[in-house]
């Protein structure tokens, strides 16, 4: 789950992070309001979404009174912001960030994400901030220093002085630097986030270090223990399928391709997804209705499914363990009916009640096509995308 850089201001703060003023505003007068309580002589206006490059596509802009704050609001509030990361439609601006303008002397980046190779988490550095670190990353993989910590011990005060110096953080200000660090990979840790990257992380004309961007990513299967990130979701920038899905606890991710796949177990499904790559088709999605796929779950999925216009045809994989297939053969029955499925539709079962389940599907008489193995299966599929 992301949230809005000021959302993730507000909880880098709570950890003793040094970040600028700001105050959030939905409205242009709300801007007005927040930048005569900050006070001048200058103003950042920035527009809040949940992706990076803001900047860039003109979501960030300077401004020298209040004026040109009520100016600069208009225009960003409402506009459709396009950055290399929303993709070509762009995200409809919606809140913004007035913040008092930083004195900035030097941009650096600093990044923390879990590293599944070493199953440590990773805190980078550079002293290339505020551009894109993904094309530092290629062209100058040697300016960004990684610290693989140690959970026991957490990030060790040599460790991040190492890694302020590494950047060519001044002396003088190493030890503010390196606290930052700290400070940072508690609120990480503390918070479950599965990224948290500060682009740029600044040194100002006085010599301090200060957090001008937040980017948060949590990990969604440790939420029920922070309700107080839950409440900062905001639905509005998330995909309309996924936030759907997520009502009736199916875990749905939206992809380009245009084969439909209803699958239950997430490793099941991320195997179906490269069986039917293998066979030259593209998957339009992950979809695991997980172990209680009732009738009504199974409907449920088949719509979301439908209503991504690119779904050609639909692959259902189950494994009958602990669930029944003649139960889930019924529930496709019946969401095909609820649904009027309208694309061809590939059906594969193994497991408890096989032979019960492909009987129910032949008997129901609707158009369903069924296969054996996951090639066979990949294969139909594939064919009747076409
Ligand atoms: P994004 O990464 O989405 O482009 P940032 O928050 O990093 O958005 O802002 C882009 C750039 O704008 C920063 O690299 C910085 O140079 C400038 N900037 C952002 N916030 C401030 C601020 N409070 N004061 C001065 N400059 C800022
Ligand atoms: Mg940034």
């Amino acid at each position: 789950m992301k949230i809005h850089e000021y959302q993730g201001k507000e909880l880098l703060r709570k950890f003793g992070v040094t970040v600028p003023r700001g105050i959030p505003a939905f409205s242009v007068e709300e801007a007005v309001a927040a930048a005569e309580q900050l006070g001048g002589p200058v103003w950042v206006v920035k527009a809040q979404i949940h992706a990076g490059g803001r900047g860039k596509g003109g979501g960030v802009k300077l401004a020298r009174s209040v004026d040109e704050v009520r100016q600069l609001s208009t225009e960003i509030l409402g506009m459709q912001l396009i950055t290399h990361q929303t993709g070509p439609a762009g995200q409809k601006v919606r809140r913004l960030l007035i913040e008092e303008g930083a004195d900035i002397k030097k941009e650096y980046y600093v990044g923390i994400v879990t590293d599944r190779g070493t199953q440590r988490v990773c805190v980078m550095a550079s002293s290339e901030g505020g551009m894109d670190i993904e094309e530092v990353a290629e062209s100058h993989p040697e300016k960004i220093l990684k610290v693989f910590v140690d959970p026991g011990t957490g990030l060790t005060d040599g460790e991040a002085e190492n890694l302020a110096r590494g950047i060519g953080v001044p002396e003088t200000s190493v030890k503010k630097a390196a606290a930052e660090f700290q400070k940072l990979y508690k609120c990480y840790w503390d918070t479950d986030s599965s990224l948290a990257e500060i682009n740029p992380l600044i040194l100002t004309g006085s010599g301090d270090i200060i957090a001008l961007d937040a980017k948060f990513n949590f990990d969604t299967n440790a939420l029920f223990r922070h309700p107080e990130i839950v409440a900062y979701r905001d639905i509005d920038e998330e995909d309309p399928a996924e936030v759907e899905a997520s009502k009736h606890d199916l875990a749905y991710i939206q992809l380009d391709g245009n084969i439909g796949c209803l699958v239950n177990g997430a490793g099941l499904a991320m195997a179906t997804m490269d069986t039917i790559k293998l066979f030259g088709g593209e998957p339009a999605n992950f979809l695991d209705v997980g172990g209680s796929a009732t009738e009504e779950r199974v409907t449920e999925a088949f719509k979301i499914m439908l209503a991504n216009k690119g779904t050609k045809a639909i692959l259902v994989n189950i494994f009958g363990g602990i669930m029944r297939c003649d139960v889930i053969a019924q529930g496709v029955i019946t969401a095909c009916k609820a649904v009027n499925l309208s694309v061809p539709l590939v059906v594969r079962m193994k497991g408890t009640n096989e032979e019960l389940g492909k009987q129910l599907l032949v008997d129901s008489g609707l158009p369903i096509i069924s296969a054996d193995t996951m090639a066979e299966a990949a294969t139909r599929v594939v064919a009747a995308a076409k």
